[in-house]
């Protein structure tokens, strides 16, 4: 199966949610973001406003799978200058490792959180 139902859905979503302005990639992956559970999973940098989003070989078909995929990868895009602000903040602020550490994982999962509920909304009201 091609790539045409990722490329698809990766137009839809950085049309929604107006992220024109960045060069995000999309192709399929044997391994999400090294975790077997995930079934996608992206790299940003936000200077180049650059993404890749990798696509499990497991979704391949899924088409609403697929369409979750992306909105969800891409709401991380959105977020990104957000996210790295405050990483940038806990970098320069925080001097004890472990602490920078601990603060790191906690916006992780926090951001991970907010993506969650954003995409059930997105792909409740777009999808
Ligand atoms: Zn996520």
């Amino acid at each position: 199966m091609g790539n045409a139902d990722l490329k698809k859905a990766l137009r839809k979503w950085i049309k929604i949610l107006g992220l024109e302005d960045w060069e995000i990639s999309i192709r399929w992956v044997e391994v999400a973001g090294g975790d077997e559970n995930a079934a996608a999973a992206v790299v940003r940098n936000n200077e180049a406003k650059t993404a890749e989003i990798g696509v499990s070989h497991g979704a391949m078909g899924d088409t609403d799978l697929i369409d979750a995929c992306v909105c969800h990868e891409c709401v991380h895009v959105a977020l990104g200058p957000l996210s790295g602000a405050i990483e940038q903040v806990c970098e320069d602020a925080i001097d004890h490792d472990r602490t920078r550490k601990l603060a790191t994982s906690v916006l992780e999962s926090a951001e991970e959180s907010v993506v969650c509920g954003l995409e059930r909304a997105l792909v409740d009201h777009c999808g």
